[in-house]
């Protein structure tokens, strides 16, 4: 399915903004990836310390990575190692009783999110899982939304895109990443949703085998990032700790297809498009 070239104009702007990096452009250099979606979970910290994650990242080329983990202190562990360059942090809800299928409802999410919600310190709050279409509706989910439109911040949603619409329905001008562009919505399900929405940006992680089965990018797919170059990024969700063994394979894997798009496109996805929204910290860094 062809959705046509929609942003011929960003293109060129993109052009631009890679300008900035020259240096990460040039040479035998991997190509830096921003990880849109990273979590540190309590097994994880259990295998690998922060310091031998974050270098992880460092080894694996990946300067910069959204941060949210069960428990969010482990989150907060990452950012004390890595500092702001490396690490963006999400407020996630999960944590003691609270887990991905009772958040939206449970009586103590809500409060605990207020506590510790400071935008100077988090650029959103996620990654959070609504399962049902009937969920995007409750008072939670409603008001961490508002939260989020009134300072300018990120949801980071795991759903599909009837959830997306009905958050949006209720929440107009929040700001959505979507977790794995959806995880089960076909590219032109995932183009209609961007079509329809100037608000929502897609991290492609767990869909990395429908992108590129073997190692050639799917059809569908490559026509998908075209149309909307500048509303993806890359992301690997290490959920489990198996994830953390194989990090550099899961990121090198992403490396493939991108470098079969053209170049812009392919760097804009890589991270292009993070540091528009999120800022270049150790992007920019390279540089050096
Ligand atoms: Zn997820």
């Amino acid at each position: 399915m062809k959705f046509g070239l929609k942003h011929v104009a960003w293109l060129a702007a993109a052009g631009a903004a890679i300008a900035i990096f020259p240096s990460l452009v040039q040479g035998d250099e991997p190509v830096p990836v921003f990880d849109g979606h990273v979590h540190y979970n309590e097994a994880a910290t259990i295998a690998y310390s922060p310091a031998q994650i974050i270098a992880k990242m460092r080894a694996a080329g990946v300067p910069r990575a959204l941060v949210s983990s069960t428990s969010d202190d482990n989150t907060l562990a990452l950012l004390k190692e890595g500092g702001t360059a490396q690490v963006v942090p999400f407020l996630r809800p999960y944590g003691g009783q609270i887990h991905s299928g009772n958040w939206f409802r449970h009586p103590d999410a809500l409060p605990y999110l207020k506590d510790r919600w400071d935008p100077d310190r988090y650029a959103g709050i996620g990654e959070f899982h609504l399962h049902q279409l009937s969920y995007a509706d409750s008072d939670t989910v409603r008001t961490v939304a508002r939260m989020m439109a009134e300072s300018d911040r990120f949801l980071h949603v795991h759903a599909d895109s009837r959830v997306i619409e009905a958050i949006l329905a209720h929440t107009p001008d929040v700001r959505i990443l979507w977790a794995h562009a959806g995880l089960v919505d076909p590219p032109e399900v995932i183009a209609r949703t961007l079509a329809a929405h100037d608000s929502v940006w897609a991290e492609i992680s767990i869909r990395g085998f429908e992108i590129a089965a073997g190692k050639t990018i799917n059809t569908a797919w490559r026509d998908l990032f075209m149309a909307y170059p500048d509303r993806f990024m890359t992301a690997s969700d290490t959920y489990v700790t198996e994830r953390w063994d194989s990090y550099a394979e899961v990121i090198d894997h992403h490396r493939g297809w991108l470098a079969q798009l053209p170049s812009d496109v392919g760097r804009a996805i890589a991270y292009g498009n993070a540091v528009r929204l999120f800022g270049s910290g150790g992007i920019a860094a390279l540089e050096e």
